[in-house]
């Protein structure tokens, strides 16, 4: 947050972002299920530049079995970032970002899947994020609610999420990787649109109360837009062709 302010435009005089988008504009968003014929459940996603990849095993037996759960089964989630899907190279090990990422996706995911008909199995999610540029905690949340729906666990709902956050001073929807490194604020938000109930809520940087309410108005906004392409998703594995905002 804040530093490179000065010479990257965040917001220019029309109100147009630094990558051409209207304050209240997603990025383009493409969402695909199934893909993956040894996977359960599968989906892959683009918004905007990020592309990832999702598979879901399961239910199926737990290893380590003191893991498992008598009276339910257990959602594991692990979100991993290649090497090469981002222009400095990471560190194939596991970083302290990419563990704390899989507990918040997961976190976000327990409230929308019915687990209590599959006691000690487990239903792991592996998300590959291939392509990153900024907001992949959403677009993965995203994907994997399609492929945990693609797998045939039963959810009350799937989660939708998208990013709002705040750039020279105004509060935008979907913040871009650029606007996340220069702007003030960043909130990602997890919904879940048929229950109306948030399930993530982060917010880095610092907004006023009225900021604060407006970021989550126009992130639940981006939600209900990603909500329409996951639906359109499954419908169109299962039902038909398309896919694509
Ligand atoms: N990023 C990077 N190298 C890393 C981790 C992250 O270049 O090791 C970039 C990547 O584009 C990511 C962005 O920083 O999407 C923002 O990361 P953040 O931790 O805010 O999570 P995200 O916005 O992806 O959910």
């Amino acid at each position: 947050m804040g530093g490179r302010e000065s010479e990257l435009v965040l917001l220019d005089e029309n109100g147009i972002r630094c990558d051409g988008r209207k304050v209240d504009e997603p990025r383009r968003i493409m969402i695909k299920a199934g893909g993956l014929k040894n996977a359960d459940g599968s989906a892959y996603i683009e918004f905007g530049d990020n592309k990832i990849l999702v598979g879901v095993f399961g239910p199926r037996d737990v290893h380590p079995k003191h893991m498992s759960n008598t009276d339910t089964g257990i959602l594991r989630v692990r979100y991993h970032m290649e090497p090469f899907s981002v222009s400095e190279r990471k560190n194939p090990a596991p970083s302290r970002r990419e563990i704390e990422i899989s507990k918040v996706i997961k976190e976000a995911l327990q409230p929308a899947v019915i687990l209590d008909k599959f006691p000690r199995t487990a239903v792991d999610v592996f998300i590959e994020v291939l392509q990153a540029d900024g907001g992949t905690r959403c677009a993965a949340l995203s994907a994997a609610s399609v492929a945990l729906a693609d797998a045939g666990i039963p959810m009350r709902d799937m989660v939708a999420a998208c990013a709002a956050g705040k750039v020279a001073d105004t509060v935008v929807l979907d913040v871009n990787n650029e606007e996340d490194q220069a702007g003030q604020a960043d909130m990602p938000i997890g919904y879940m649109p048929n229950l109306k109930k948030i399930t993530l809520l982060q917010l880095d940087g610092v907004l006023t109360p009225e900021e604060y309410k407006k970021c989550i108005e126009t992130g639940i906004i981006g939600c209900k837009i990603v909500y329409d392409l996951q639906k359109k998703a499954l419908h169109d594995k299962y039902f038909g062709s398309g896919g694509e905002q």
